[in-house]
């Protein structure tokens, strides 16, 4: 797992060895105190490390396939994505935006993207006219997510938008009723909700294979190597809210949502963040919360961006448990159950969650099939996200409405 991480995350110390950043410790209680060193704009990157171009460009299956105008030519859009359009039955890649000229030309020759296709963010309104796109899929940094999703539904196109949705519950709500003003579809791309290990995972907690849940644990951790919000978007406040917990620990607060198939009624929750560590100036190290739910199930739930990288998630109930390790990776899913039911579990590729999950893109834009991961799903994510800073902030538990927001 750690080496998928790596992969996904150029950043990641690959050695684990110790950063020269002093860890003297300080608790930082609350996402309010961090300060942003730059404003949430867009900016052109060079390629990434490790992207294979196609040697010959995908083609579309279908005459009613969705034509996607890929935003964001980053490391997961190139390295993930873009080669998964070729394994989909009803989506093709109709253009791209990129604010790297070079960028534009390589993956442009590579993919068969039509010159006139290839747009710059100055030109991104332009899409409004061109109809081979049907769609766009926004794989921005995190804090121009809702930015250029609005700017999409004004264009009259569809969204599908990387997790998390934004960085705040308030500005999912614009993205949300700029979907509904414009009457486009907006899915956020949660890759698990399509992915055979996990969605057995809901079915076997569904029918209480394990009892009545009564624990969950997941973890999310990495460790990443020197750097700063200058040069890395995801320790920079503006582009990545509070860091770990929106970018890799709402696996966890997925997990625990679709595994206990419930709310929480409370969160207490602590962060962490060491002083005079240039990768900790805007974010935080470690965000870890205990949730309770209505069942009386409690979960833990921790994340950090300097620690050894894992990805796990654990329910116990009252007659076993459920073992995932690795939990919601790209691939190599492992899944066991213990106790009253015991045995390993192979559902079937992971690697199909991609593919499968542009297809139900495709399918809610062509025939109105209910989004399983629909914008809603990532306005209450959020406001989960922000009952946790809440309750750091203020050193106690916080009581939770039935949508997840933090009662006064
Ligand atoms: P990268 O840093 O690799 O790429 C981001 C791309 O966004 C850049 O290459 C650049 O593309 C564009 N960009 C525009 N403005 C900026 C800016 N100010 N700073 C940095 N980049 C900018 O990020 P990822 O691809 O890893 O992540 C992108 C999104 O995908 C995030 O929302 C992340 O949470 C999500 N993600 C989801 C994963 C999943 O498993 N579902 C896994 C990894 C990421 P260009 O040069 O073309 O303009």
């Amino acid at each position: 797992m750690v080496g998928i991480v790596m992969t996904r995350r150029g950043f990641i110390d690959a050695s684990g060895a110790a950063s020269a950043a002093s860890l003297a410790a300080i608790a930082v209680p609350a996402l309010a105190v961090l300060e942003a060193s730059s404003s949430a704009r867009v900016m052109g990157q060079p390629m990434p490390d490790g992207v294979k171009l196609p040697s010959t460009p995908g083609r579309r299956k279908r005459a009613d396939s969705v034509g996607i105008a890929i935003v964001g030519l980053g490391g997961y859009a190139l390295n993930q994505m873009m080669p998964r359009f070729a394994e989909t039955e009803r989506t093709h890649i109709a253009a791209i935006v990129s604010g790297s000229p070079d960028k534009l030309q390589r993956v442009g020759d590579a993919y068969g993207i039509p010159p006139d296709a290839r747009y710059s963010y100055e030109a991104y309104p332009k899409i409004a006219s061109d109809k081979r796109i049907d769609a766009v899929y926004i794989v921005l940094p995190t804090g121009l997510h809702a930015e250029w999703a609005i700017r999409a539904f004004a264009a009259g196109k569809h969204v599908l938008c990387e997790k998390p949705m934004a960085l705040s519950s308030a500005d999912c709500e614009r993205m949300i009723a700029a979907s509904r003003r414009a009457d486009r579809k907006l899915m956020i791309a949660y890759r698990s909700h399509f992915e055979p290990y996990n969605l057995e995972a809901m079915q076997l907690m569904k029918q209480k294979a394990i009892g009545d849940i009564r624990l969950v644990r997941t973890e999310q951790s990495s460790r990443m190597g020197p750097t700063s919000p200058s040069k890395n978007w995801r320790v920079n406040r503006a582009l990545a809210g509070g860091g770990p917990l929106e970018d890799y620990g709402i696996y966890g607060l997925q997990s625990a949502l679709y595994l206990t198939g419930e709310m929480p009624e409370s969160i207490s929750a602590t962060t962490f963040r060491p002083t005079g560590d240039a990768r900790f100036a805007e974010i935080f190290a470690h965000v870890s919360s205990q949730w309770r739910f209505p069942s009386g199930a409690v979960a833990q739930l921790v994340t950090s961006y300097d620690s050894a990288g894992v990805n796990f998630a654990q329910v116990r109930g009252t007659a076993g448990a459920l073992m995932m390790d690795p939990a919601t990776s790209y691939s190599g899913q492992k899944m066991r159950l213990e106790g009253r039911d015991a045995r390993e579990l192979a559902p079937c590729d992971p690697t199909v969650q991609f593919a499968r999950q542009l297809d139900h893109f495709a399918d809610a834009v062509r025939d109105n099939v209910v989004i399983r991961t629909p914008g809603e799903m990532g306005l209450r994510d959020l406001r989960l996200i922000e009952a946790v800073y809440a309750s750091a902030k203020a050193g106690r538990t916080v009581s939770l409405a039935s949508d997840g927001s933090v009662r006064r």
